[in-house]
């Protein structure tokens, strides 16, 4: 750590770094930003940064409103779009209270706490999105809705379409930040773009996708356009997901591999799947947070609507995607359901603890879903046992409400800001009389 430390203090000397970013998140997963000399950072190393915890969402109660941000030296880069000239950097910070406990509510303690219950029993999580997000002509609604920048499709390859130069710049920029990108292409909605990031240990994943988004904004600021991770923007474009690929590792040794076994799966494996179906819906109204995600699960466009899992199967919830015998350590599955508008801290938290949950008490997989679940009737999915996800974030709520899993992972103040936050989106949204109420009902009733 001391030798981290240095290795920060001399770079800000050595480049010239005229001001340090020091970055967390609030509970819903907007990151926050408070900027210091580099004279202050020594003194942040070893005293922490004071700042108003009740200011921020969820992140105190008011009777504790101090808080203070110990910058994590393993995070420091430099801002490329801050350019060379005094140049900027951040880091990610831990959030402690005063007398140096972890904020119970800081969401990347909530995620290290998980990881660490998952480190006692051997395991090291892995995780690496998908991550899908519009590019719009700009913030502004216009009378026929949000502008995508073009009409293309997936995988089109548009020559000298802004979504190109967009993808090129951003994965430029992500690289000098030491995030690997694996993919990027444009996706089935028009404007729609997905970048995959290679894979990392979950933290350092979740701190990958703070700052992937903010790239991503920043970068179509220089474009002049506007960029939207809200999941479901058109009702009749797909949706942006967070599909994300997850795998535990036990030393390494990739602990979902087994040769010879279905399709590779090992029995730690089928349990993780296991665990993942059972408390999806629990867990959804953190995947899935905002009302708007809801529209994607149930507005088509391949987003799993019904709970199951699949081997290569794009409805399902879960899929294990093939890969070549010779890969083991590839060895993962993908959880379809997350949309891009999620807390990564709190989501990656709380899959990996429903897949632990399926394996300290040996859920049994059930059978895998053959069809193309979205084709059945509600008859024959009841029948396999394909529940729905929930169809609304009410809906999710009262899932959540009930579930030991969530408040034992999230901790008991971020389990009720969670919920009275949602409450509170729910209400506003319920008291709305939307536009298709009134084209439905105003002329004939
Ligand atoms: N956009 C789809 C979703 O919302 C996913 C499309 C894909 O399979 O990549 O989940
Ligand atoms: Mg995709
Ligand atoms: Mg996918």
């Amino acid at each position: 750590m001391d030798k981290q430390r240095d290795f920060v203090l001399r770079t800000i000397e050595e480049r010239g770094v005229k001001f340090i970013r020091l970055w967390f998140t609030d509970v819903v997963g907007t990151l926050k930003s408070v900027a210091i000399a580099p004279a202050e950072v020594e003194g942040a190393f070893g005293e922490g940064i004071g700042f108003d915890g009740s200011a921020i969402e969820g992140l105190t109660r008011t009777s504790e409103s101090d808080l203070l941000a110990y910058p994590d030296p393993t995070t420091f880069q430099l801002l490329p779009w801050r350019g060379d000239v005094d140049p900027t950097a951040r880091m990610f910070c831990d959030i402690t209270t005063p007398d140096g406990e972890p904020a119970v509510a800081d969401p990347r303690n909530v995620l290290k706490r998980t990881l660490e219950h998952a480190a006692d029993r051997g395991f090291t999580f892995y995780t690496h999105p998908e991550i899908e997000f519009y590019l719009l002509k700009s913030s502004k609604i216009g009378k026929s809705g949000p502008q995508p920048v073009d009409a293309a499709g997936y995988f089109d390859n548009v020559p000298g379409g802004t979504a190109h130069d967009f993808r090129r710049r951003s994965v430029r920029m992500l690289e000098d930040l030491g995030i690997s990108v694996e993919f990027s292409h444009h996706e089935a909605g028009p404007g729609q773009n997905e970048i995959d990031l290679r894979y990392a240990d979950a933290l350092t994943m979740a701190d990958n996708v703070m700052t992937f988004r903010t790239v991503v904004k920043e970068v179509a600021i220089e474009q002049g356009v506007y960029a939207t991770f809200m999941p479901k923007p058109f009702a009749e474009h797909p949706g942006s997901g967070m599909h994300t690929h997850l795998s535990l590792f036990e030393g390494e040794e990739n602990a979902f591999y087994e040769p010879g076994a279905q399709y590779q799966l090992s029995k730690i494996g089928r349990q993780f799947i296991a665990g993942l179906l059972r408390h999806a819906n629990e867990i959804s109204a953190v995947t899935n947070q905002f009302v708007n995600s809801y529209k994607r699960i149930w507005g088509g466009g391949e987003a799993p609507s019904f709970v199951s899992w699949g081997h290569n199967n794009r409805s399902a919830l879960v899929r294990v995607p093939l890969y070549k015998p010779t890969k083991g350590q590839s060895a993962r599955v993908e959880y379809r359901g997350m949309d891009s508008a999620a807390n990564p801290y709190l989501a990656f938290a709380l899959l990996l603890a429903a897949g632990m949950k399926g394996i300290e008490e040996g859920y049994e997989l059930p059978a895998e879903a053959q069809d193309d679940v979205w084709a059945l009737t509600d008859g024959e999915r009841r029948a396999l046992g394909y529940a729905p996800l929930p169809t609304s974030l009410d809906h999710a709520i009262q899932y959540m409400e009930e579930s030991e899993l969530v408040a034992e992972t999230l901790g008991e103040q971020v389990f009720s800001y969670v919920l009275a936050n949602k409450r509170e989106e729910w209400s506003g949204y319920r008291s709305q009389v939307t536009a298709f109420e009134l084209e439905r009902n105003l002329e004939i009733l």
